[in-house]
C-alpha cells in the first residue's frame, strides 16, 4: 500500500534485514498486532500462534516485495516496512504515469496470489501437508492459502488506501480528470459501507439459527467482526477525505479558468 498510511517511527527493537536487495524493517508492533489477530489460537497451543505469526510475516513480506519489485522495474528503489495490520513499500523516487502506478498497486496482491498458487500447487503435486501426520503443518498450509487469497481479494476492493483504491483513483483520474479523486473517494466510501453491512449480516446470520444464507458460502468468503471494524474505519477515513477535498476544491481552485 503506497502513501496515505504513515511510516511508523524507527525504534531500537526494529528487526532489519534485506530481501531481494530491498531493506526491510519490521516494527515491534507488527509482532504484537499479528499475535493479537491470532490470539484465539492459544487454545490450540503456542506453536499454532507462532505458526500464524510466521504466516502473516511471510504473506505481508511477499505482498510488499511485489510492490517493491514493480517499483524497481520502473527505476525506483524501495524500502519495506512491516507494521501492525499493514505493510508499506516506500519508493525512493516518484514513479509517474497512471499505467505504471496501476501495475505497482496490482503487483502486491498478485505476488500474494502467486504464493497462494505455489503453496496450493506444491501440495497437490507432492502432498507435503497431511493432517494425519501433522496438524501444525496442515494449519500452515491452510493459512498460507487462505490468507494470501482472502487478503489479496480484499486488497483489490476499490477502497482507500487499499491497492484497489489506488487503482480506482488512477482509473477515475484517467476518465474524469480533476473530478476523478472525489469520484474515487465516493466509490471507496460506498464500497466500504457495503463490506461493513455484508460483514455484520454474516456475523449475525452465523450466530443466529445457522440455517441461513451464509451456510451456502465457503468460510473464506464470510465477513467477520474484524472486516466490519476495518472497513468501518476505512469508510470513515474516505468520508473525512471527501470533506477535506471539498474544502480544498473550494479554497484552492487549481482548475484552468474555462473549467471553473
Ligand atoms: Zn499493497
Amino acid at each position: 500500500m503506497p502513501n496515505v498510511l504513515v511510516e511508523p517511527e524507527r525504534t531500537p527493537y526494529d528487526l532489519r534485514f534485506r530481501a531481494l536487495g530491498f531493506p526491510v524493517r519490521v516494527h515491534p508492533w507488527f509482532w504484537i498486532g499479528s499475535a493479537l489477530m491470532g490470539s484465539q489460537l492459544l487454545q490450540a497451543g503456542p506453536e499454532f500462534l507462532l505458526a500464524w505469526v510466521a504466516v502473516v510475516f511471510v504473506s505481508l513480506l511477499v505482498h510488499e516485495l511485489g510492490h517493491a519489485v514493480a517499483f524497481r522495474r520502473f527505476g525506483s528503489h524501495a524500502d519495506i516496512v512491516l507494521y501492525a495490520f499493514y505493510g508499506l513499500a516506500i519508493p525512493t523516487h516518484e514513479v509517474s504515469g497512471r499505467g505504471r502506478k496501476i501495475i505497482i498497486s496490482l503487483a502486491g496482491p498478485f505476488a500474494g496470489f502467486a504464493l497462494c498458487g505455489l503453496v496450493y500447487g506444491s501440495q497437490e503435486l507432492i502432498g507435503w501437508a497431511d493432517p494425519r501426520r501433522s496438524v501444525l503443518v496442515w494449519y500452515v498450509y491452510f493459512s498460507l492459502v487462505r490468507v494470501n487469497l482472502v487478503w489479496g481479494v480484499l486488497n483489490l476492493l476499490p477502497v482507500f488506501p487499499l491497492d484497489g483504491g489506488q487503482v480506482c483513483r488512477e482509473l477515475c483520474g484517467q476518465f474524469s480528470g480533476p473530478r476523478g479523486k472525489r469520484i474515487s473517494l465516493k466509490i471507496s466510501f460506498g464500497c466500504a459501507i457495503l463490506v461493513v453491512a455484508y460483514s455484520i449480516f454474516c456475523v449475525m446470520d452465523t450466530r443466529g439459527a445457522g440455517a441461513g444464507f451464509t451456510n451456502q458460502l465457503p468460510s473464506w468468503a464470510l465477513g467477520t467482526v474484524f472486516t466490519a471494524i476495518l472497513f468501518g474505519f476505512l469508510a470513515y477515513q474516505s468520508y473525512q477525505l471527501l470533506g477535506r477535498s471539498a474544502w480544498e476544491d473550494h479554497h484552492w481552485d487549481d482548475r484552468v479558468p474555462w473549467e471553473r
